[in-house]
């Protein structure tokens, strides 16, 4: 639903007509089922979107102004970092650094993201051919999923580069099971017999529906940032938290908390029994040459390795 507010003595009749229709239509694109309201800044949005969308489709071209930062995902209990989560960055030669929040919701709309997809799932490939104890997860999109290519692309990008399909986790939201839960369990279920890992991204701020867990297997749960941001905030969250475990450990799934900043945090997400934690109190998502030292194993030889169990010694404590 859209609306608009004005006076016909100083908007013609067609104008409202026109500004209501447009709201009407930003309310249809929009995630929510929020009715909008007409303001002359949604179709600012509008310009910047087609500003947004001629500079992505250079950058597909050009492919250096897309790059991967990984963020370590460490182990509750010891802190050692057991995968990175690649996170794309794009630097515009127009529009400078723009945030995925940014131009992801654009890519998607313009259906983009696929071929930004392909290009993500090439470096990243590309990156762990060259760094043996590196293991990753990669973020698919629903309109990714949902374009016919997705399954071979990844088969033979995996080939090309001789990836281990153990060594990477696809993380998908809650909305690609719901929007089409039959494909997407087709698609899900292929990635799995190749033995590719699965986690559910941001839960419990979408569904957060039990059966749709059921239904698809998968490895990690990725508890929403927004519930460890109230750990000691809001009332009852501590009892949501244990709930979430349960409910993981139910269902054979490792739980993963995003977005940890604090000590305090890691501390009850630790005395909770999360398996992995992931957030700014570890570390930021960095260029591949400066996660090195999270990597165990790293070739450094066994000097340096001492000095990496004390890195992450420090890092857990
Ligand atoms: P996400 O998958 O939930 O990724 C986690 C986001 O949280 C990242 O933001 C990360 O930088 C941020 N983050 C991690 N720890 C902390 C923390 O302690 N505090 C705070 N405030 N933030 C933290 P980023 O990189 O801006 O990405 C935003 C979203 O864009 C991602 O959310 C994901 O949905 C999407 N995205 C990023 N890269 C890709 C990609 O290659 N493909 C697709 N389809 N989506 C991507
Ligand atoms: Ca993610
Ligand atoms: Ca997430």
């Amino acid at each position: 639903m859209g609306f608009t507010l004005g006076q016909s003595r100083t908007t013609s009749v067609s104008e409202l007509m026109r500004q209501a229709d447009y709201a009407m239509y930003t309310a249809k694109n929009g995630k929510t089922l929020d009715p909008v309201r007409y303001d002359v800044s949604l179709e600012l949005d509008k310009l910047r979107e087609a500003e947004i969308t001629s500079a992505l489709e250079n950058a597909i071209r050009q492919k250096h102004e897309l790059t991967i930062a990984y963020q370590p995902i460490v182990h509750a209990a010891s802190g050692k970092m057991e995968l990175a989560e690649a996170l794309v960055r794009w630097k515009s030669e127009t529009l400078g650094s723009v945030p995925p929040s940014v131009f992801i919701p654009v890519a998607e709309k313009t259906g983009m993201i696929v071929e930004i997809g392909r290009q993500v799932i090439d470096m990243v490939f590309h990156d762990l051919k060259d760094v043996p104890h590196l293991n990753v997860s990669i973020n698919l999109s629903p309109v990714q999923l949902r374009s016919k290519s997705i399954l071979k692309d990844i088969e033979r990008l995996a080939k090309r580069h001789g990836i281990e399909p153990t060594r990477v986790t696809f993380e998908v939201t809650e909305s690609v099971l719901v929007e089409d839960p039959e494909l997407t369990a087709f698609l899900l279920d292929s990635l799995r017999k190749q033995g590719f890992g699965l986690a559910l991204d941001d839960f419990g701020i979408g569904y957060s529906s039990i059966g749709y867990l059921r239904k698809f297997q998968f490895d990690k749960l990725k508890v929403d940032k927004s519930f460890i941001d109230d750990i000691g905030v809001a009332d009852n969250n501590e009892n949501l938290m244990k709930a979430l475990v349960y409910l993981a450990r139910s269902l054979d799934m490792r739980i993963v908390a995003e977005g940890v900043e604090t000590e305090r945090q890691r501390f009850m997400l630790t005395e909770e029994a999360y398996d992995l934690l992931q957030g700014y109190l570890f570390s930021r998502p960095l260029p591949l040459a400066e996660l090195m030292p999270f990597i165990p194993e790293t070739q450094l030889g066994s000097h340096a390795s001492s000095e990496l169990e004390e890195l992450n010694f420090n890092i857990a404590s």
